[in-house]
């Protein structure tokens, strides 16, 4: 806390902080908020989602304002998650100052947002198309703004929001601070910039912090037609599976969520062309673990912020370097382990090099799970299962049951009848299909080009700070 306290912030923020559970701040914080609590010139500072940047901005806003009839900072997002989610972290943030913090976005009653205005917003977290029809029909007023904010600017761009973001800005007064932030710096958003900021000054964590250190990434090699067999028998496998699987397009989406829920998995899909009523019920169902499966198109799962997220599959890889960043930028968050697997086919191999150039970082390649391999850890996970049950109290009748059970049979018949009974499908071998080994020719010429070392993927963690980059690689 005294390291939050050393950048400027006062008694009023510092509990919000502390019961957030913060202990340090992030990098992108530690430049941010003293700059803007010191300074009064505008900002764009470079920070992806994942990184603490609501923080980094809002923290510093917080300590200016105070409750007031108008709209004093507007924070224009890409889509209706992210504003939810801002909104929401900004109100855990501003302690006991009674700010209204209001999401504002599109899909639900404009009527509803025109009574909360007039009651008096101070910090507006809305998307661009909503916004700007609030000011079109004249119910928002933005000429008093201390504070603009772009988050995901670059986002923006990519969804087309761009004219719909100038038009705001055109409607807002000369006199406040604009700050933005965005993970990529395309010459649009620069461009942007050079319009509508003041003098500027720009803030960016280093390039190596691009992929946290928190996340383990590896890939598969593998034939289009093998993917679902393989996604399956990784979540087999793995001990615990709470992830987001990335399709290319809503066909794919539905598709791949169809075969998973065939094969018995608890899987969901999202993608652009769900209504807003739906997208938010399978959030809430995979935000409760009701579902661990999240299969989702790019667009639908952007600023999604699903804090625990154990994996993130680019079932389909992307070919865009940035893209593949903000993807894995889902896991391996605020102090978790994650893990990051791309699906990789012979025409995936270009943006799989593409990515390592971007990231700086070589991601390894590992054996697809051996079905062998599958039903061992099945047989051990289940042993683990029982062992922990006939630990904890259990139900009399049973005991009973067991009992009548043993007088007259042999023990090890009856408990293996019990797990045949209960098990078979389960460990049944011909649930998997066979995968043909993928020549790796082609993969180590491409990464011969690339000079750099394969690392087997162990660390060592020097920093136990969620944020921190300083884990070293050990090289095979
Ligand atoms: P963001 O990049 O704003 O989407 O934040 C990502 C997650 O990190 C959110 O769940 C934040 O509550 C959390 N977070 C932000 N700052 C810190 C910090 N200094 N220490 C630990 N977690 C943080």
């Amino acid at each position: 806390m005294e390291k939050f306290k050393f950048l400027g912030l006062s008694e009023k923020t510092l509990p919000a902080i502390a019961k957030k559970g913060f202990t340090e701040p992030s990098p992108i914080q530690e430049l941010t908020i003293p700059f803007l609590l010191d300074k009064d010139q505008d900002l764009i500072a470079q920070a992806q989602t994942g990184t603490g940047k609501t923080a980094a901005f809002a923290l510093p806003i917080l300590e200016k304002i105070e409750r007031s009839s108008q709209p004093q900072v507007l924070i224009l997002v890409p889509t209706r998650e992210l504003a939810i989610q801002v909104a929401k972290e900004i109100h855990s943030l501003q302690g006991n100052r009674g700010l209204q913090i209001k999401p504002i976005y599109g899909g639900t009653a404009i009527t509803k947002q025109f009574d909360q205005l007039k009651y008096g917003i101070d910090i507006i977290v809305g998307t661009p198309g909503r916004v700007l029809d609030l000011l079109s029909r004249k119910k928002m007023n933005l000429n008093h703004i201390s504070h603009a904010v772009l988050d995901e600017a670059d986002e923006m761009l990519n969804m087309g929001f761009i004219d719909d973001v100038e038009e705001i800005l055109k409607q807002t007064n000369t006199h406040k601070r604009t700050l933005l932030f965005s993970a990529t710096m395309p010459p649009e958003i620069i461009r942007i910039a050079k319009k509508y900021m003041h003098k500027y000054a720009v803030l960016s964590v280093k390039q190596q912090q691009i992929t946290t250190d928190l996340t383990d990434q590896f890939y598969y090699r593998l034939k289009e037609q093998e993917k679902l067999e393989v996604l399956c028998r990784l979540m087999d496998i793995e001990k615990e599976f709470y992830g987001l699987v990335f399709c290319r397009t809503r066909g794919d989406v539905d598709k791949l969520t169809t075969s998973l829920i065939e094969r018995g998995y608890a899987a969901d899909g999202m993608h652009g062309e769900i209504t807003q009523k739906l997208r938010e019920k399978v959030l809430s169902k995979f935000r409760q673990k009701k579902i661990n499966i999240l299969v989702a198109t790019d667009v639908a799962a952007r600023g999604m912020d699903i804090p625990e997220l154990t994996h993130v599959v680019n079932y389909a890889m992307t070919q865009h370097p940035e893209a593949y960043v903000h993807r894995i930028g889902r896991t391996g968050r605020a102090g978790k382990q994650g893990t990051a697997i791309s699906f990789v086919t012979n025409s995936d191999l270009k943006a799989l090099h593409m990515v390592e150039r971007y990231t700086k970082d070589s991601i390894r390649q590992q054996n697809i799970p051996k079905v062998r391999d599958i039903i061992r850890y099945k047989k051990a996970r289940i042993r683990d299962r029982i062992h922990d049950i006939s630990e904890s109290r259990l139900d009399d009748s049973f005991m009973k049951m067991a009992d009548e059970l043993l007088e007259k049979n042999d023990a090890n018949k009856i408990v293996a009848a019990i797990l045949q009974q209960h098990y078979h499908k389960d460990l049944d071998k011909s649930l998997y299909k066979e995968i043909q080994p993928v020549s790796q020719e082609t993969r180590s010429k491409s990464f011969r080009k690339n000079k750099r070392p394969h690392h087997t993927g162990k660390r060592v963690w020097q920093n136990k700070h969620p944020f921190a980059k300083k884990a070293v690689k050990i090289y095979a």
